[in-house]
């Protein structure tokens, strides 16, 4: 797990999308590149390289520090405060 970064190394349970869809983007019928999962709440949002980027405005809205990689094979975690990345 990541050095430093206290809020991943809190995960114990790793929530994982309900739905495969940014659900910020479905209510205003954007697209999106790839999805995110909050660690906190469980919301799954689009990522930096999507044109809302919608995971990291919620991170910064609800201070809810941890994603995890919605993208099917794709097994990490991202901490927003920490900049910290961990596989698991
Ligand atoms: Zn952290
Ligand atoms: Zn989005
Ligand atoms: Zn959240």
């Amino acid at each position: 797990m990541a050095d430093g970064c206290a809020h991943i190394a809190a995960i114990n349970d790793i929530k994982t999308a309900r739905r495969h869809e940014c659900e910020e983007c479905v209510k205003i019928a954007a697209r999106w590149v790839h999805l995110r999962t909050c660690q906190t709440c469980g919301v799954t949002l689009c990522c930096d390289s999507s044109p809302n980027k919608h995971a990291s405005k919620h991170a910064g809205a609800t201070r809810h520090p941890v994603i995890s990689s919605a993208e099917v094979g794709e097994r990490w975690l991202y901490c927003y405060p920490d900049d910290a990345f961990a596989e698991y």
